[in-house]
């Protein structure tokens, strides 16, 4: 009996709280598909989702509460498609690995979800970590930490010495033989494991390691890594469970094998030639640049000892290609999403890519889009997130300032929306879990 009553009151309490409506008064509205934005809009939330968007700005009902953005720029909340929340840059980073226990990982993880959300990013992929990333998006859908949405790929799928081999550089006695449960593979058999192994993990998707990379303890940063036929079962496999699989890659051979194998993006690109973007475009495939990234490399092995030896000249010569890449490709027509590798540059910065997609030639309601719209449709989601319309889930951000104007305005967030909930507003973040 005192269950249900309990029950009883707590529904009357959903339901009032559901009857309430936010109204968002905003003075430019950018909605992640037309091109044009408009002015003096008003949103209107229920619950978690857009109701309605209408033109001026509507007086209230009772009970209903309006936040005023009549000086800001509001747009569907940013989605980066390329994080890795677990870890972040450090002079430390390669001891770091023998020091640090999952719970380490963890409670950092908690900071940089924190500041990726407060700073506008609303959804992210995080493309590999040890597998704690799986927990932090379960706390983060659990309410019980503050994030963004994360579709995770718990850890990444390398080949046996290959980016993402987690025992590179290390002593022989403990470098041992990892299989395809700590995700290195050799052989069809072995990705197939690998990815139903990331199934069972609770991985949203797949990433893998097609070519070599700047920060692992190996020489090559570019050849390929995977054959034709592994990368086949990998996509074949992925598929079964829904799965899509990003491929890390620099090398133009690498994203060749991995555009023909039928992944989903290519990570970085920083190599690819004419062909491959001939073949990006023929295949449908996401380009992910992660610009940041690339400069930041380069700017850490200007300081001596950053990284070890054998990564500094990858860093050197790899980082600085991917802006000139990026605005190959976008000229070209191939498709691209937004996507920073947060974790190889400090966590919170990731709006700088915007600054690099301009500073590159695309226009910046463009570069927006490819955080918005772009990246929902990358992600399959695109019924559900990257635009302000009427049965979309109600994210936003908002800035001080036109963005369309000065693109250095995205690093003025002043408003956070996520599922209907505030996490910024002003200056205060509302930093408090808030269900
Ligand atoms: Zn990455």
């Amino acid at each position: 009996m005192k269950k249900t009553l309990f029950l009883l009151i707590s529904l009357a309490c959903m339901s009032a709280a559901i009857a309430q409506k936010t109204i968002l008064h905003c003075g430019t509205l950018i909605d992640g598909v037309s091109d044009k934005p408009r002015q003096q809009m008003s949103v209107i939330i229920e619950g978690k989702k857009i109701l309605e968007i209408k033109p001026g700005y509507i007086t209230p009902a009772a009970g209903d509460k309006v936040i005023d953005l009549k000086t800001q720029t509001v747009m569907p909340g940013w989605m980066d498609m390329h994080v890795h929340l677990e870890s972040q840059t450090s002079k430390t980073a390669y001891s770091d690995q023998f020091t640090q226990n999952p719970a380490d990982l963890a409670y950092v993880s908690v900071r940089y979800a924190e500041r990726t959300l407060l700073t506008g990013f609303t959804t992210v992929r995080d493309l590999g970590g040890s597998g704690v990333n799986i927990a932090l998006r379960n706390a983060i859908n659990k309410g019980l930490i503050i994030g963004p949405r994360v579709f995770t790929a718990g850890k990444s799928i390398a080949t046996t010495g290959g980016h993402a081999d987690p025992t590179n550089g290390y002593r022989k006695d403990l470098m041992g033989d990892p299989g395809p449960e700590a995700g290195v593979v050799n052989g069809p058999d072995e990705c197939r494991k690998a990815v139903r192994q990331a199934y069972k993990n609770g991985s949203d998707l797949i990433k893998i390691t097609a070519t070599g990379g700047v920060l692992s303890v190996a020489k090559d940063g570019s050849s390929p890594q995977f054959t034709e036929e592994e990368l086949q079962a990998i996509v074949s496999t992925a598929k079964d469970y829904n799965m899509k699989v990003a491929a890390h890659a620099h090398g133009a051979e690498g994203i060749k094998r991995a555009i023909r194998a039928g992944v989903t993006s290519i990570e970085h690109g920083t190599k690819m030639d004419d062909e491959g973007m001939a073949l990006a475009i023929k295949h449908g495939t996401w380009y992910v640049p992660t610009i940041t990234a690339g400069r930041s490399v380069a700017d850490s092995a200007k300081i001596p000892g950053y990284y070890p030896d054998i990564v500094k000249p990858k860093a050197e010569s790899i980082g600085p290609l991917i802006q000139q890449t990026f605005a190959k490709a976008w000229k070209k027509g191939v498709k691209i999403a937004f996507g920073t590798d947060a974790g190889v540059y400090m966590h919170g910065r990731n709006w700088l890519e915007f600054t690099y997609m301009v500073e590159s030639g695309m226009p910046a309601m463009d570069a927006i889009k490819s955080a918005t719209i772009k990246a929902a449709e990358l992600l399959g989601m695109e019924d559900q997130l990257g635009s302000i319309e009427a049965g979309k889930i109600a994210d936003f951000t908002a800035v001080n300032g036109d963005p369309l104007k000065d693109i250095q305005a995205m690093g003025q967030v002043s408003f956070v929306m996520k599922d209907g909930l505030i996490f910024k507003q002003g200056t205060s973040n509302l930093s408090t879990v808030q269900k």
